[in-house]
């Protein structure tokens, strides 16, 4: 996937130190990530570039669903609806609401009945038994989004409504802690 991405890792990171949000949030490289970590593997300098490019991620996100392509920010708010309602990734829910989101509603469609019958769509979503404790986890993070944002500071969750996020904000992604 990295040949794909318009800007590598490492000039992902540089416009990061230099808090470029333009072009970081104009260009599609950040969706394209894989999360693979083979950036922060290797990195020489041990900067985990694969985390900083998750919580840009979720920074473009707090701009707007503008900032992401249509599927990608269906299929981001889809999966974290998921994990709120039951605690784990309903495949079946996952894909309803995401052709809900993204319009893609025939894409795939073909494929379906051959997947139901193997066993590998269950209809009936499985629930955690702590899945409270995930939505209060949800909840926190949204709490605190919305006091930054009251705050006038920007929080790589903000938007999110939901997702567990990193703390990170642009000028910062180079120092961030866990
Ligand atoms: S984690 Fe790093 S190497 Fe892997 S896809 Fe993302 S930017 Fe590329």
């Amino acid at each position: 996937m990295g040949s794909e991405m318009t800007i590598p890792p490492h000039e992902i990171m540089r416009l990061t130190l230099g808090n470029d949000r333009e072009r970081l949030f104009s260009d599609d490289s950040l969706w394209l990530c894989l999360t693979c970590e083979t950036c922060s593997a290797r990195c020489p300098k041990d900067v985990d570039p694969a985390r900083v490019i998750d919580a840009l991620r979720e920074l473009a996100a707090a701009e707007g669903s503008g900032r992401a392509p249509r599927a990608i920010h269906a299929f981001h708010e889809s999966f974290l609806d998921q994990i709120r309602t039951t605690g784990r990734l309903s495949e079946v829910g996952l894909i309803m609401q995401y052709k809900l989101r993204s319009g893609a509603l025939l894409q795939d469609v073909a494929v379906a009945p051959a997947m139901v019958r193997r066993g590998k769509l269950p209809l009936r979503p499985q629930r955690i038994a702590g899945v409270e404790e995930v939505r209060r986890l949800m909840a926190a993070c949204e709490r605190e989004r919305r006091l930054l944002a009251a705050a006038g500071r920007p929080h790589a969750g903000a938007g999110n409504a939901s997702g567990p996020a990193p703390t990170t904000e642009v000028t910062g992604a180079g120092e961030e802690s866990r």
